[in-house]
C-alpha cells in the first residue's frame, strides 16, 4: 500500500510583525519545499496576511489534469497551501472583529485549524469549538481539530480528557466527513517549551485517539490523520513521525524560520 503524505502544518500565530517579512518567510518555504513530492505543505498565518500571500501562490492544476486517466501516478509536489487560525461559524453579520469562513474561501484559504490551546485560553469552550467545527466541514475546509491535556497527571486521567475533547468537538459530524478532518494532538504542556513529547508517549496517544474515533463512529477504516504538535523542531521531528506514529506536524516556533521548517518538511519527506 502506499504510503499517504505527511501533513507538515506552520500555524505562524500572531506573527511576524509586518507583511514584508510574512511575504519573505512564505517565499523562502514556497522555495525549499517546492521539490517535496510526499508531503502536505500549509501555512497558516494571521488573517492579514493571507491576501498577500495567496498572490504568492502558484497553480498546479495544468500538471494535475495532464495526469487524469494514468493507472499509476507517481506523488507530485503541491504547492504551499493556506490555512487560517480560526474563524466565525457564522456566514455574515453582527459580529463585530470576527472572520467567517466566506471570506477565508476568498484568498484560498483550504484548512482551518480550530480550538488551539491559546484559543481555549481566550474562554474558547467545547460547544464553541464543536460549533467552529460544523460550521468549518459545512464549509469544506479541511478542519485541523486541536486537541490536548493542559497536565500530565499519574492515573491516566488525561485520557479521559482527551476522549471527552473528542466526543465533545465531534458531535454531529458525520462519518463522511472524517477525510476532511485532521486532528492535532497538542499536550498544551509542550507548546512553546523547551522539549516536545517523548515519541513513546505520542505513539500510545496516537493509537488512543485513533482508537477513540473507532468507537465513536464503528469503522475500521479511517482516513482522519492524527499530527502531533508542541515544541517539534529539526532535532526530534523524525523521531516523533516514525516512533510516535504521527501523520505530520503541527509547528508553532519553527515554522516562522524557514530554515528550520523547510529542514522538518524534507525529513518528512524522506520518511513518506
Ligand atoms: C503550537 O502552538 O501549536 C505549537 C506547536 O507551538 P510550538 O511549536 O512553538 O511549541
Amino acid at each position: 500500500m502506499a504510503q499517504k503524505k505527511k501533513f507538515i502544518i506552520g500555524n505562524w500565530k500572531m506573527n511576524p510583525e509586518s507583511t514584508r517579512l510574512a511575504t519573505g518567510i512564505f517565499k523562502s518555504i514556497q522555495k525549499g519545499t517546492a521539490d517535496l513530492s510526499k508531503i502536505h505543505t500549509v501555512i497558516c498565518p494571521p488573517y492579514v496576511y493571507l491576501e498577500a500571500l495567496a498572490r504568492l501562490q502558484t497553480s498546479t492544476k495544468g500538471t494535475q489534469k495532464k495526469q487524469k486517466g494514468k493507472k499509476k501516478v507517481a506523488a507530485q509536489p503541491e504547492p504551499v497551501v493556506l490555512g487560517a487560525q480560526n474563524l466565525n461559524p457564522e456566514p455574515l453579520g453582527a459580529r463585530t472583529g470576527e472572520i467567517s469562513g466566506e471570506f477565508l474561501k476568498q484568498f484560498n484559504v483550504k484548512y482551518v485549524i480550530i480550538g488551539h490551546s491559546e484559543r481555549r485560553d481566550l474562554g474558547e469552550t467545547d460547544a464553541v469549538v464543536n460549533t467552529k467545527i460544523l460550521a468549518a466541514l459545512g464549509w469544506k475546509f479541511k478542519t485541523i481539530l486541536c486537541i490536548g491535556e493542559k497536565v500530565r497527571d499519574d492515573d491516566g486521567h488525561y485520557f479521559a480528557f482527551i476522549k471527552n475533547q473528542l466526543e465533545q468537538a465531534l458531535m454531529g459530524v458525520k462519518k463522511e466527513q472524517l477525510s476532511s478532518l485532521v486532528i492535532a494532538y497538542e499536550p498544551v504542556w509542550t507548546i512553546g517549551a523547551t522539549a516536545a513529547m517523548t515519541p513513546p508517549l505520542v505513539h500510545e496517544m496516537t493509537i488512543f485517539i485513533r482508537k477513540t474515533l473507532f468507537d465513536m463512529y464503528k469503522t475500521r477504516t479511517l482516513s482522519t490523520p492524527i499530527l502531533y504538535g508542541g515544541s517539534v523542531d529539526p532535532s526530534n521531528a523524525q523521531e516523533i513521525l516514525q516512533q510516535g506514529s504521527a501523520d505530520g506536524l503541527l509547528i508553532g516556533r519553527q515554522s516562522l524560520d524557514p530554515a528550520g521548517f523547510v529542514s522538518i518538511a524534507t525529513i518528512a519527506n524522506t520518511l513518506s
